[in-house]
């Protein structure tokens, strides 16, 4: 029987790639809905394509999770907005594989927990997360000493030196990967690998103090896990997110593929290094929303996702989106993270402040 999936954010670059993974392997395979968010037409075009049911619109993605029946809900939408479908789906007792890192940034221990309670199994899809998701099959979880991710550095890793007059198109440039504007401009930031250390301290359960970051331009080291007894264990590949989407959805099998392989002695030499923790301040407004606790996370992911909106409308300069979260998170009154409520109220409260 193939695996029913439901897409929602089919049109971006993960949806776009998993609906080639699925296309790929029709016998394993079968989208029953996308949703799409901007396009109809788009949408409409890419159902009929795929014998799937479109959603389009702003409340599609919940839509399109509780009418359908599968195995699999891939969150591939932008931002926060994947929240909610996200919760839907483990309500409705659908596996979750998760690519919007947001969900986890914002009310991670809300989604864990849930997922737990119905039984649900949360697959990540963002490479990083599912490098250490593969590194760790068949280790028993008390020998995992720490987690380290691997960030490419993206556009602004040593050029330019004043990062102020950085442009809308120069940091749409990433070196590596083709993404979607939003999390392009994260990762030139590094706030997106901020992301994902607590994405990690979730779907991982570790402390954020047992996660590394080390910058890795070349993308084929996608994380590593060290254990206790002074194993490593690291997993490479071409960069290629069809390769981490693919396992999400065969887990714990695998599937043949004909893709790009490895060949070490043609790339001659990988590189690494610290983040310059002066050029990507994000990364400390990540461990500082940690250490205020309470709704912090959520405020810094909504005063991110709004910052990045200006700075693409031409609103504020590059170096104002880090600005603009720190000023939020100093300001935020302090929210106790006891409810999904709590956590749309911190959004809230940024969205008046920036809006
Ligand atoms: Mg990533």
């Amino acid at each position: 029987m193939a695996k029913k999936i439901v897409i929602l954010g089919a049109t971006g670059s993960i949806g776009r790639n998993a609906i080639d993974v699925a296309l790929s392997h029709p016998d394993e395979f079968k989208v029953v809905a996308l949703v799409v968010r901007s396009s109809r037409d788009q949408c409409e075009a890419l159902a009929r394509e795929l014998g799937a049911k479109a959603y389009c619109g702003e409340d599609a993605a919940v839509r399109a999770v509780e009418e359908n029946d599968a195995d699999i809900c891939l969150v591939a939408t932008v931002g926060m907005s994947g929240l909610k479908p996200t919760m839907a789906a483990i309500e409705k007792g659908m596996d979750v594989a998760l690519a919007t890192k947001e969900v986890m940034v914002m009310a991670g221990e809300f989604v864990t927990r849930r997922a737990r309670e119905k039984g649900v199994r949360l697959l990540p899809v963002d490479s990083e997360h599912s490098a250490i998701f593969q590194c760790l099959q068949g280790s028993p979880r008390e020998s995992v000493e720490r987690l380290v991710l691997t960030a490419s550095g993206g556009p602004f890793l040593d050029e330019p030196a004043d990062l102020s007059s950085v442009t809308v198109e120069q940091a749409l440039n990433h070196p590596r990967w083709k993404m979607g504007p939003k999390v392009t401009i994260d990762s030139s930031t590094m706030m997106n690998k901020g992301f994902e250390i607590l994405e990690a301290r979730w779907l991982f359960d570790m402390p954020v103090e047992k996660i590394d970051v080390v910058v890795h331009p070349e993308s084929i080291v996608h994380s590593l896990v060290t254990f206790s007894d002074g194993a490593t264990l690291a997993q490479l590949s071409p960069p290629d997110m069809r390769v981490a989407i693919q396992y999400a959805l065969t887990w714990p099998g695998r599937l043949a593929s004909k893709r790009e392989q490895l060949d070490l002695a043609a790339l001659g030499s990988l590189t690494f290094r610290t983040p310059d923790p002066v050029r990507f301040p994000c990364l400390r407004l990540v461990k500082e929303a940690c250490a205020r606790g309470g709704c912090a996370a959520a405020v810094l992911a909504a005063a991110d996702e709004l910052a990045v909106q200006a700075f693409l409308d031409g609103k504020i300069k590059y170096t104002d989106i880090a600005a603009t979260v720190a000023d939020c998170l100093d300001l935020a009154p302090e929210i106790p993270c006891d409810s999904l409520d709590a956590v749309w109220a911190a959004t809230e409260w940024v969205s008046k402040r920036l809006g």
